[in-house]
């Protein structure tokens, strides 16, 4: 059996970060991911789009945020069970928790913080009658490699941050791009939205709104789409592409995390937002799986949570001890892996 101070479910951004705050405290933790590999959403769906909302960095790609995530933890030398997805929990007489994975792995800890994001994440699809066929043929619902666009023409369609993101990236890796939305207006970022009528304007993006896609062709991989134009003269164009990317976002599934008995809303779990307790103590949620009044699900706000929820972890394992963090700093400690590298620690006003 595996044992950790805080056992953390999800290695998205949220739980990674909540792994540096963690062993701030020195508390050790121990992460299980049904992913292969770490860092969520991130890894998993845009690895290679640029984030703009991380403080301090002005852009840094989805992937390298985390290799940097990756690279902060170090020091604190955190298990992982990864490619095993949580299935079960038992609270045992003391208090604390066994949760066991789909393979039979088995973890105890005084703690559990859920940071499970969407949990499995399935793409929502368009209804088009011969989509199946061109699946990996053409037709890709998340983008892992942008280079795989390089000198094509893409199609995409959607009217969120995603579908904006992404025909702006690359509108300067593929040879054309032509971003297709149902309405007029779109839900992303304003910012984005005007990146986008500005790349219109330089000729860089075809932009058909309101449009949608009718139809897929080709012989054995996609050829071209049919485009309808839904303005009131309707108007169908048939447009030779390599690619057709639909990007309407991911019909989140919360997985066996649902059945623990959980105050769940709207696919989310409810905490409280003093510390991100869930309404079982000692079981915590964090990141994009949790929901309160003014939620929003952005990497920034889960790493606040995660801070939160280790102070209030650190409180509920050492409820006699007094630990004020004021800040972090290096020095006084060699690396806990043994190396010369140092860890971070905290600054503490008082230990008790
Ligand atoms: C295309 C796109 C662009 C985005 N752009 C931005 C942006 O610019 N800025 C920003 O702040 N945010 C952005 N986001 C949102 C951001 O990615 C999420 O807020 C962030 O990933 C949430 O992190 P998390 O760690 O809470 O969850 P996730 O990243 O979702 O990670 C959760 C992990 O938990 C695992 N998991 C779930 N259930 C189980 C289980 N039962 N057992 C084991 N493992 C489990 C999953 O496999 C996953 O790896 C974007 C999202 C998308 C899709």
């Amino acid at each position: 059996m595996i044992k950790t101070d805080i056992l953390i479910i999800g290695a998205g951004p949220t739980g990674l970060f909540a792994v540096f705050e963690a062993g701030l405290l020195k508390l050790k933790c121990h992460l299980i991911d049904a992913l292969p590999q770490a860092g969520g959403q991130c890894s998993e769906i845009y690895p290679k789009k640029p984030i703009y909302d991380i403080p301090g960095f002005p852009e840094v790609l989805a992937g390298d945020l985390v290799d940097n995530l990756m690279e902060q933890i170090k020091p604190f030398q955190p298990g992982f069970t990864l490619g095993e997805r949580a299935e079960t929990i038992k609270k045992l007489t003391d208090g604390s928790f066994v949760v066991t994975t789909n393979k039979g792995t088995e973890h105890h800890a005084p703690i559990v913080a859920i940071a499970g994001g969407l949990g499995s994440f399935e793409p929502r699809k368009p209804l088009l009658e011969n989509l199946a066929k061109f699946e990996d043929n053409g037709v890709a619902y998340m983008i892992k490699d942008p280079e795989v666009y390089r000198d094509k023409k893409v199609v995409i369609a959607g009217g969120g941050d995603s579908a904006l993101d992404w025909s702006i990236f690359l509108a300067n890796v593929a040879s054309e791009v032509t971003l297709v939305h149902r309405r007029n207006e779109f839900r992303g970022a304003l910012d984005s939205v005007e990146k986008v009528q500005e790349l219109k304007n330089q000729g860089k993006i075809n932009l058909v709104t309101p449009g949608e896609i009718i139809g897929l062709n080709g012989i054995n991989s996609l050829e071209s789409v049919l485009i309808r134009k839904t303005t009131d003269a309707k108007e169908d164009i048939t447009l030779a592409v390599d690619a057709f990317i639909p990007l309407f976002g991911l019909s989140p599934k919360l997985g066996p995390i649902g059945d623990w008995g959980l105050e769940i809303e709207k696919n989310a779990i409810k905490v409280d937002t003093f510390d991100y307790q869930t309404n079982i103590p000692g079981i915590y949620a964090i990141g994009d799986v949790n929901t309160y009044p003014g939620k929003l699900k952005l990497i920034l706000c889960g790493f606040h949570e995660a801070t939160l929820m280790c102070q209030s972890a650190f409180q509920k394992i050492f409820p006699d001890k007094k630990y004020v963090m004021k800040y972090t700093t290096v020095g006084g400690v060699s690396g806990f892996d043994g190396s010369k590298k140092e860890a971070p620690k905290a600054v503490v006003k008082a230990i008790e």
